[in-house]
């Protein structure tokens, strides 16, 4: 039971590592993330025979590959955490029992910046590299970039050789407009400033860094040879600002653990008022000689820790409900709020469910409501605050008609929602040709909610073949869409044609059919046109498939405008096959190259299984490699792929993506 679970904890600690790190695209909050990541440590010392070296909580962060691999020269580290003050104390007892009796260190507090770190080496007062935290071994090179941001100094007061760690932000206010601007033109929305920053200041062109609205809160020092360097960590705070660097203003000497917590608890209110995202408060022991006796786990040192901001609530006025429907045909309220900020981002509308959810909130219109991220990215209302007026204000009541073609809406039994049955209802299939382009769907990369309706009403996508029919005149056409994201759309449109039949078969919004199903039914059978001459019987003999599925796939298939979809689909060449007898979608069509040895493989073992996944493994670097996999003593590979800019993958987490991705 508990091997079981520390293996579904590391897989899924590692899985939203990548997602974090790597595609900066977390897909659950921190909160969640740092649950898991708690549960995982307390098991691993209940158990200490089950703690392994290539555990999530013996490692830092992740290698993002994009560009130059760099060695650092000193280890970077990442910092334990804790949302409870109680724990803050525990941390302070344990500094004390690990130091001399007699001695009471001071400490430092900081606002724990919601960025990207750094660390910068300067040469007799010259910025000379600048390299992402990374794994805390590795980093990126990015140099470049970094002299593009204002707040970094490229020539120091003093002749000093020095590292400086720090964190690269993105203020809320450009974060805002970068999203404004790049929904304009139908570029990335970024989910939040940390996220807009990391994408920023990694963008290839160094250039276009000097544009985006970064700045650089100096936070650590490594003195190498440096006359004036304090003796603890306060000063040396004090001593970067004169030589040149901005330090966060907002930092304190506390005398003991107490007045920490102090600082801690007005700031989790204060933060609010910051152009610049917190996450919580760090806390290091001040003193350089105490730091140095109590060093460092494999993950985080001993003499720091962070504080982290519980997670946000936010108070907001309901102003109507909108009702959306899903391409099941469930009806789905939608609360639309009155913006407010909540844990990064600006919140216009949040999840209700169904009218079940609406009753037992009580929700009305014109109520103050809470809103929270909790499990999932989108907000949700979790209660209704009572203004004195709620009672005045009428109850919410169910829609009989669906408000997009009038048809009544039927009450399943067992089923909370309400649906539509129309099956020609425009909105039923405005969701399903989105559910089709969505990145669940067939992933058509810049094609989102908006856009798919606004081409169904001006009757250029009514059908799922009609996406592959557009071209960019058509595109065009449509007044939301502007000549850059045009492009964007068609080629997102046309690279989904070789998706492999699983991701397909997910898209075509057949009832009962989710992403484990559509996985087994195309490993099993290869092609569609396999799936497509099968009985009920003959489905429902194939494990977890029950009868359920088996008649949804049937009746699906037997519809001859289903069938006919599926003929046009093929005759505009979009595959139809599975091709990969164990396919991935971290691998599928990427091209792999080893160097170095692999501590858990041979070599050759570890291209069968890339090719297994549906990857490719070749034994030269250029610029189509999508990964160099980095084994022990690596050769003259590495240098070329950071040449060429080539992603570079641990073996680490080469091992968690063949283990972890499906
Ligand atoms: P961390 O961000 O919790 O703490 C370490 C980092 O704090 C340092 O590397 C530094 O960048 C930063 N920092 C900011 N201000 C600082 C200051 N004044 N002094 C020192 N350091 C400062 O640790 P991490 O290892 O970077 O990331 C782990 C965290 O990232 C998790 O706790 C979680 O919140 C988040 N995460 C989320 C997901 C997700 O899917 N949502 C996935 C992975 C990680």
């Amino acid at each position: 039971m508990v091997v079981e679970r520390i293996k579904f904890l590391k897989d899924e600690i590692n899985k939203h590592n990548r997602l974090y790190y790597v595609e900066d695209n977390p897909q659950i909050d921190d909160y969640t993330y740092d649950q898991l990541f708690a549960e995982l440590k307390r098991l691993e010392q209940e158990n200490p025979e089950l703690k392994t070296s290539d555990s999530p909580t013996q490692k830092v962060g992740a290698i993002s590959r994009r560009a130059g691999a760099y060695a650092h020269k000193y280890k970077l580290y990442s910092l334990d955490n804790t949302y409870d003050e109680n724990e803050l104390s525990k941390w302070y007892e344990r500094v004390k029992q690990d130091l001399p009796v007699d001695v009471k260190p001071s400490l430092a507090c900081e606002l724990k910046i919601d960025g990207l770190a750094m660390a910068l080496t300067y040469e007799k007062g010259v910025f000379i590299r600048g390299v992402t935290r990374g794994d805390g071994t590795i980093g990126e090179d990015i140099t470049n970039n970094l002299k593009n941001v204002k707040s970094i100094p490229l020539k120091l007061a003093e002749d000093v050789n020095i590292e400086v760690r720090g964190e690269i932000y993105m203020p809320k206010s450009s974060f805002y407009k970068l999203n404004e601007k790049n929904k304009e033109s139908g570029d990335r929305i970024f989910a939040n400033p940390r996220n807009a920053a990391s994408g920023s200041v990694k963008l290839s062109d160094s250039r276009l860094v000097a544009k985006r609205d970064l700045g650089f809160f100096a936070y650590s020092v490594i003195f190498e040879d440096a006359p004036n360097a304090p003796d603890n960590h306060y000063d040396a705070l004090m001593y970067l600002q004169k030589l040149g660097f901005t330090v966060n203003p907002n930092i304190r000497k506390c005398d003991d653990i107490k007045g920490a917590i102090e600082y801690c608890n007005e700031w989790n209110i204060k933060r609010n008022n910051l152009d610049y995202a917190t996450d919580g408060v760090v806390i290091k022991v001040n003193e350089y000689s105490y730091q140095a006796s109590l060093g460092y786990t494999a993950r985080a040192p001993r003499w720091a820790t962070a504080f982290k901001f519980p997670p946000e609530e936010a108070q907001t006025k309901l102003l109507r409900i909108k009702i959306g429907l899903g391409k099941s045909g469930a009806i789905t309220p939608v609360a639309i709020l009155e913006p407010v900020f909540l844990s990064g981002t600006m919140v216009r509308r949040a999840s209700l469910y169904n009218y079940d959810e609406i009753k037992r909130l009580d929700v009305r219109i014109g109520d103050t409501v809470v809103i929270k991220k909790a499990a999932e990215i989108i907000p949700k209302v979790v209660r209704v605050i009572d203004d004195g007026h709620h009672f005045e204000r009428p109850e919410i009541t169910a829609v009989n008609f669906c408000p997009f073609c009038g048809s009544q809406l039927v009450q399943k039994p067992d089923d909370v929602a309400i649906y539509c049955t129309n099956p020609s209802c425009c909105g039923q299939v405005i969701a399903k040709l989105t559910f089709f382009a969505s990145r669940n769907g067939m992933d058509m990369m810049h094609l989102g909610e908006k856009n798919v309706a606004a081409l169904y009403n001006a009757g250029l996508v009514t059908r799922i073949p009609d996406f592959y029919r557009l071209t960019t005149d058509d595109l065009l056409a449509v007044k939301s869409i502007k000549e850059k994201s045009a492009q964007n759309i068609y080629n997102g449109i046309q690279n989904t044609k070789n998706n492999p039949l699983s991701k397909l078969l997910v898209s075509l919004s057949i009832p009962n059919i989710g992403k484990e199903t559509a996985e087994i039914l195309a490993l099993e059978f290869g092609h569609i046109d396999n799936i497509m001459k099968l009985t009920s019987e003959e489905l429902a003999w194939i494990p977890n498939i029950g009868e359920v599925i088996a008649d949804s796939v049937c009746d699906f298939f037997k519809d001859r405008e289903n069938k006919k979809v599926i003929a046009e689909l093929k005759e505009l060449g979009v595959n139809m096959a599975q091709d990969a007898t164990n396919y991935s979608q971290d691998l599928m069509g990427k091209i792999f190259v080893i160097t170095g040895t692999l501590k858990s493989m041979s070599r050759e073992k570890a291209e069968a299984k890339i090719k297994n996944l549906g990857g490719k493994a070749t034994s030269s670097i250029s610029t189509k490699t999508s990964y160099l996999v980095l084994g022990e003593n690596p050769g003259s590979k590495l240098e070329k792929a950071n040449n060429l800019g080539v992603p570079i993958l641990t073996e680490d987490e080469f091992m968690s993506m063949l283990n972890t991705t499906k």
